[in-house]
């Protein structure tokens, strides 16, 4: 898989200039407040850059890389019904590219998850996932698995109507509102979710509040530890406000997850695009990696390419992260 493949330039281009001019309409004159690192709560934390009015820090604990100061959340709730970037992705964007992820991103990801379930000996009768979306990873898991029981918590009007036609049981609202008597599930996933929203911890509580005790919560979201953001940083363009808020580190899953009421806690990095995503940032500016002849050289090498990115997912350096991790038992706070 190539970068290009799910995010072909012209449409990420697009996408990125209008995400600037949101930042610019929906956020413009919003007061900003400090917040604490969204991993480990830490206060202390150093400023490292700034994108489209947007501020960034690195935890000085745990080395998890977040917005701050921040937007009031209700400008965000705004931003996610109507905005001109977010409508963009759900109606030109994703729709453009869905049958290539379905392929590329979505049948390997219920191949893979399946796996690491029976790893763990998890046996999935009842699925939850998060931020459904289109639903198409719940059209491929009940392909793959069809006598699971299957349910899409989607907030968005549009999108959580797609999942209903496709015949799944839809929850229209965020994680945090569902109602608590929904049957609890063994596994809750939730895809590409963690680095959008405003609080973290909330969050994961809000999964785990839908898993059955001793059940288990599955999210996969960019790690800031990975490659492609260590070597490009401030000019990753997965770094990109208003979407993207929060970058955790490894320690900063780690002490997230403990801190939302779970354990046996494990992260892989089974990302495949660290070094094509850096390839392509050369490409569009050859001066982006001046200093560093010896990254160049090394991805630039289409026989090492290759094999350093195994070694990235080998070592879990990859910037595409994910967690599986169970529901305490005796702890139902
Ligand atoms: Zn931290």
């Amino acid at each position: 898989m190539k970068e290009a493949d799910i995010r072909p330039e012209g449409l990420l281009r697009r996408y990125l200039d209008l995400s600037a001019k949101d930042a610019a309409v929906c956020f413009g004159d919003a007061a900003r407040h400090p917040v604490a690192c969204v991993a480990c709560a830490a206060s202390r934390s150093v400023p490292q850059f700034e994108k489209t009015g947007f501020a960034y820090a690195q935890c000085s604990d745990c080395g998890t890389l977040f917005q701050t100061p921040r937007p009031p959340i209700e400008a965000f709730e705004a931003f996610y019904r109507d905005s001109e970037s977010s409508r963009f992705w759900a109606e030109v964007f994703f729709p453009a590219v869905a049958e290539v992820r379905r392929e590329k991103i979505f049948q390997p990801r219920v191949k893979r998850l399946a796996t690491l379930c029976k790893e763990k000996g998890i046996t999935v009768r009842r699925l939850v996932d998060v931020g459904a979306g289109y639903g198409i990873f719940l059209e491929e898991w009940s392909r793959a698995f069809p006598r699971t029981s299957l349910v899409a918590v989607e907030p968005s009007e549009s999108m959580a109507r797609e999942c209903r036609t496709k015949g799944f049981e839809v929850i229209e609202e965020i994680v945090e509102n569902v109602p608590s008597e929904t049957a609890p599930a063994d596994l809750v996933t939730s895809f590409e979710v963690l680095e959008h929203v405003y609080d973290p911890l909330p969050f994961l509580r809000g999964l785990r509040r839908l898993v059955r005790d001793g059940g288990w919560v599955f999210v996969s979201t960019l790690g800031i530890d990975g490659f492609d953001f260590q070597v490009l940083w401030e000019k990753s363009t997965q770094i990109s406000p208003p979407h993207h808020l929060n970058f955790l580190s490894t320690r900063g899953f780690a002490e997230l997850f403990r801190r939302a009421g779970f354990s046996d806690v494990t992260l892989t990095t089974p990302g495949q695009l660290d070094v094509d995503i850096v390839r392509n940032a050369m490409r569009q500016d050859p001066d982006i990696l001046h200093d560093q002849r010896f990254v160049r050289s090394l991805i630039a090498d289409d026989a090492r390419a290759p094999a350093f990115q195994r070694f990235l997912v080998e070592q879990g350096l990859s910037s595409h992260v994910w967690v599986l991790a169970r529901k305490k038992d005796q702890d139902n706070s």
